[in-house]
């Protein structure tokens, strides 16, 4: 899974292995579409409650690392 970083690697700014942001990010990536793939609750958008704690903390940490992400474009 460390291999994402190097797709978002860019000339002007590295993504290291220390953005906790990021890591956490994709840890809450895993364990949201890990969950969805062997439940079929979540996968009908009805999700349950191991899934639902899951698939929020992705939507919390996504939102959070592309408001960065936009923040430092500009
Ligand atoms: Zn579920």
């Amino acid at each position: 899974m460390l291999d994402i970083h190097l797709i978002s690697t860019t000339d002007k700014e590295p993504v290291v292995a220390t953005d906790d942001l990021y890591l956490r990010y994709m840890a809450a990536f895993e364990a949201s579409t890990g969950h969805t793939a062997d439940c079929a609750a979540c996968q009908a958008d009805q999700p349950c409650q191991t899934g639902q704690p899951l698939h929020e903390r992705l939507a919390r940490l996504q939102d959070a690392y592309s408001e960065r992400q936009s923040r430092r474009q500009r």
